[in-house]
């Protein structure tokens, strides 16, 4: 399988090269070149089988000359092992037409351990055929962070810095990080705000010198391989509720459009989807693109749903190249009047396209507890804020009743207790196999948010390459 990137002037790559690479040479993202086709019968044959051999036969034309089946089997193996659920992603029915797929049942309790703890496996496969060495940094406001360390700790060949700020992630969050302690893991609490921690991690990215010394590479949500890993679940579900000889319609809690975008591949590989509903807060500019082509950058809310206040939708990049006709070289005119202005058009042949397959609902904090409150009442299921707004959404979106509705949970509801009993009145524990999370040891580093403080910390303990 040959990838090819968005804006049309990178070189095409192998799966393995799109993997260590994360973002195109051109500023792009990589998608394959064509879509691969699933026959009816082909995903009929997906009935029953296990979560792992339903990712084994999924993903196995994305990674074609990379990785042989079996070692692909044994990479999934190794990252779904680690889920505590034997369904990994478990789906729970709460009335007639509404189903939760819960994706938190990872090591931290969020739906990124899906894709991370797959990418940590694809990373040292790699990196070890090389004989090569990375150093990832990031920035985190909380979710991410903590899927990122627990996917590569301990591993060889990859060391991680992870910068947060001092004093603003959850104690849960922040534990989550600072309580692993693997030889090549580096917590940082900066004192500053996560928007500064992430202009310190694009300072570092940007000096070519020490990128290159290092080999820095990124974890967000512009791999590929994380998008491919999450496009599984899609099948997985549907076809325990009928595909594929009934349509299933999905609604997804959305900030960087990865989630729903990987329902979007599955849709392309011949997946009977009947809908995408994207799902947002009132950080609503994905709202906004799909019902009136109108996408342009607001200022930042912070919400209870802190991992869906995302005002530019990375992935989104993704969809405008696909659903608009793959003109690269358009698209990169298009995204770079877009980095000059903070706003676009979609063209029609982009708002066409995406019409076809998506709706798309603004959920506001009402909403949010309201679906809180009808899954607790209704069904007797406790769920986090951010799949409340998904929720919201699939109940209103007037989806045939023939037609099974899917909401994607992306967080346990023990990470956001708060809210939580604000709606329901009841507090969610935390699962027992993280319940020792607060008598654990914890290392961090606590440095100021200056470019020289970091990069002389990171320089002093990274491996430099060669
Ligand atoms: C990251 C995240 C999302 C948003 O997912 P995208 O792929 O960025 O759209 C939603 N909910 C939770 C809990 C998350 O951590």
């Amino acid at each position: 399988m040959q990838y090819q990137s968005t804006r049309g002037s990178a070189p095409a790559l192998g799966f393995e090269d799109v993997t260590l690479a994360g973002l195109a040479s051109d500023g792009g993202l990589y998608l394959p070149t064509s879509w691969p086709a699933f026959t009816a019968d082909q995903i009929r044959a997906l009935s029953g089988l296990s979560y792992v051999e339903t990712a084994v036969r999924v993903m196995t034309p994305f990674v074609a000359g990379s990785l042989t089946q079996e070692e692909l089997r044994e990479l999934c193996a190794a990252a779904y092992g680690r889920f505590s659920h034997q369904a990994v992603t478990p789906l729970v029915q709460l009335d007639h037409q509404h189903w939760v797929l819960e994706l938190f049942h990872g090591p931290t309790l969020a739906f990124k351990d899906v894709a991370l703890q797959l990418l940590g496996q694809l990373f040292e496969r790699f990196l070890s055929r090389r004989d090569d060495h990375i150093t990832i940094v990031g920035a985190t406001s909380g979710d991410t962070g903590s899927a990122a360390i627990d996917a590569v700790a301990g591993r060889a060949k990859i060391d991680i810095f992870m910068l947060h700020p001092e004093g603003r992630v959850s104690d849960v969050q922040r534990r989550q990080m600072t309580t692993v302690l693997a030889p090549n893991v580096y917590n940082i609490a900066i004192d500053g705000s996560f928007d500064d921690a992430q202009a310190l991690v694009k300072a570092m990215f940007n000096d070519v010198a020490f990128k290159s010394r290092f080999n820095l590479s990124a974890v967000n949500s512009i791999n590929w391989a994380r998008l491919m890993a999450q496009v599984v679940y899609y099948f997985y579900a549907a076809v325990r509720l009928g595909a594929p000889d009934r349509a299933v319609a999905f609604s997804v809690p959305t900030g960087n459009f990865g989630d729903v975008f990987a329902g979007y591949v599955a849709a392309q590989m011949g997946l009977p989807v009947d809908k995408l509903i994207v799902a947002t807060n009132v950080n609503d500019i994905l709202h906004r693109a799909l019902a009136e082509g109108d996408y342009s950058q607001g200022q930042v809310v912070p919400t209870a749903t802190p991992s869906m206040d995302i005002q530019v939708s990375s992935n989104f990049e993704r969809l405008l190249f696909d659903a608009g006709g793959r003109d690269g070289l358009a698209l990169a005119d298009q995204m770079r009047g877009f980095e000059a202005s903070k706003a676009m058009r979609l063209t029609n042949a982009q708002r066409e396209g995406a019409a076809a397959l998506f709706s798309s609902s603004r959920v506001d904090a009402d909403g949010m507890t309201m679906a809180m409150r009808w899954a607790y009442d209704a069904a007797g299921q406790i769920i986090d804020p951010h799949s409340a707004i998904g929720l919201a959404a699939a109940r209103t979106a007037g989806v045939d009743a023939s037609i099974p509705v899917v909401t994607l949970a992306t967080a346990h509801a023990a990470k956001f207790p708060d809210a939580v009993e604000r709606a329901t009145g009841t507090r969610p524990p935390l699962p027992s196999r993280v319940g020792d999370l607060f008598s654990r040891e914890e290392s961090y580093a606590k440095l100021p948010g200056t470019f020289e403080a970091i990069t002389a910390y990171v320089a002093e303990r990274a491996t430099p390459r060669g």
